[in-house]
């Protein structure tokens, strides 16, 4: 079982509204917002809104949870008028490869312009 809030846990911070990010969605299970360093124009992170970790921390289980974070970011991107699906990636960086343990799902559009804005 995993905390429901990790004190070193910047994400944990941030669905706490402890760290003045602006919150795109939120509610009991999952969390959107901006990534601070966008890889492309558009480029949001989708949470689970209790700390859980990286993808290697996942079950069957958890199939719910991902499809609900998948589908909000669908819903966020139709907010910002990305209706094109197949102009957007979606993905989970694998361990070690990622640089915060709470899960996050990147969103990502459009994928022509993706690369290292910043
Ligand atoms: P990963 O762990 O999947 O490689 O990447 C973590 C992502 O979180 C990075 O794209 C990074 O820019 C983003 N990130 C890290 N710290 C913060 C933060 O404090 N606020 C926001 N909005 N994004 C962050
Ligand atoms: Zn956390």
């Amino acid at each position: 079982a995993s905390a429901e809030y990790d004190k070193k846990c910047i994400f944990c911070k941030i669905v706490n509204k402890e760290m003045g990010t602006e919150l795109l969605h939120y509610d009991e299970e999952i969390t959107c917002f901006k990534d601070i360093r966008p890889a492309a124009p558009h480029h949001y992170l989708v949470v689970p809104t209790k700390h859980v970790g990286n993808c290697k921390s996942l079950s069957k289980d958890h199939v719910p949870l991902i499809k609900r974070m998948v589908d909000l970011g669908k819903e966020i991107l139709e907010k910002n008028n990305i209706t094109d699906l197949g102009d957007v990636r979606f993905g989970f960086h694998w361990p070690p490869f990622c640089s915060v343990t709470h899960l996050h799902l990147h969103v990502l559009a459009p994928v022509t312009q993706m690369g290292f804005l910043s």
